[in-house]
């Protein structure tokens, strides 16, 4: 096929330019972000319409320059990070979501409308439990804000006898990595302004990293086993157990992938047959005797499970598996599922339940 130019080439072409240059000036205001300089002391880094500005951490304070009101103040946490339990019993009420790819504000609206938060954006699920399976990372331009409003909200569910698990995602795991294809392009205007790769931005030098990296891959709480893709029947087959995942998963996070490829346990935690990869679920192939087979394996009802998007919260095998990603990555709404006084239900975007279809 031979092509041939013409004006109407030509003007796309020229459109096309001017396009990407629009949105390479487009001003950026991110951040902040807590690394290390070069002396290894910990400031606070904010881009506001694309100038850096650094700001000194007295006790728990960033002290937010008056010019990036628009920006969160998180107070930091000055105890050092423990690494929590994997395995709950007796917790009253759960609730869980799952993929928020920094759309920070249907996040928000979705819990502020169950009551999960309080208008003022603080814990309000009091000894409750609410778990995030993963992938926070990635695709939307509000990663940074996602990501600060979780770390507050962690110690003050912690405070209020509850607790907020964030399980690791195949996106967390790309950004820790360096596969850097999914961020916002905007995440590229922050990574220029503050001579920093993205995965540098999270590093385990930085506040956010550190936090991250004491989180676990799966939790499992009562009878409901939750994790980001899903496990494969290969996971039985291996006699892995949950402790034994969390803590390689952990171990070697920052590994590089030649390493990880080499280690025959490494390289299927990590990729495709792993936690948080896996989609096996939703292909027909998979049969409820294998997951009457895992529900045994793990002692549990139910498996819990993000990553496969679907358009609401959705029950499979008889409710056995549990696929929550509902589509939040789109920006426009979102689900949870709830758990409380026994009742398994979905949690519409309107803060209305709903009791979970079974298909
Ligand atoms: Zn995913």
């Amino acid at each position: 096929m031979k092509y041939i130019i013409t004006p109407l080439f030509i003007i796309s072409l020229f459109t096309l330019f001017f396009c990407q240059s629009a949105v390479a000036i487009e001003k950026v205001t991110d951040g902040p972000y807590v690394l290390e300089d070069a002396l290894g002391a910990k400031q606070a880094y904010w881009i506001c319409s694309n100038v850096v500005h650094q700001t000194r951490i007295i006790k728990n304070s960033l002290n937010r320059p008056d010019i990036c009101k628009t920006l969160p103040a998180p107070k930091l946490n000055l105890s050092p990070y423990q690494i929590e339990k994997d395995v709950y019993q007796g917790v009253d009420k759960i609730v869980a979501l799952s993929d928020i790819h920094g759309q920070f504000d249907v996040l928000i609206e979705l819990l502020t409308n169950h009551n999960i938060i309080t208008k003022a954006g603080e814990w309000n699920f009091g000894n409750g439990h609410m778990v995030i399976t993963g992938d926070m990372f990635d695709r939307g331009d509000q990663v940074n804000e996602v990501l600060w409003f979780l770390y507050q909200l962690d110690f003050q569910a912690q405070q209020a006898g509850g607790r907020l698990h964030l399980l690791m995602g195949n996106h967390e795991q790309m950004v820790f990595m360096g596969d850097l294809r999914y961020i916002h392009e905007k995440y590229k205007v922050s990574e220029h302004l503050l001579s920093r790769s993205y995965d540098q931005l999270y590093d385990s030098s930085t506040e956010i990293g550190q936090w991250l990296r004491t989180k676990h891959t799966l939790v499992k709480i009562n009878d409901f086993l939750f994790l980001h893709g899903g496990v494969s029947t290969e996971w039985i087959d291996r006699e892995l157990t949950i402790g034994q995942a969390n803590r390689l998963i952990r171990r070697h996070i920052d590994d590089e992938n030649i390493k990880i490829k080499s280690d025959d346990t490494l390289n299927f935690l990590f990729y495709s047959q792993g936690p948080t990869w896996f989609r096996g679920y939703f292909s027909d192939e998979f049969t409820q005797e294998d997951v009457d087979k895992l529900l045994s394996y793990f002692k549990v009802n139910h498996l819990v499970v993000g990553h496969t998007s679907q358009t609401q919260v959705m029950g499979l095998f008889n409710n056995k598996v549990l696929a929550i990603d509902s589509s939040i990555k789109q920006g426009k709404s979102g689900e949870l599922l709830l758990l409380e006084q026994g009742k398994l239900t979905r949690g519409l975007f309107d803060g209305t339940t709903l009791r979970l279809d079974v298909n």
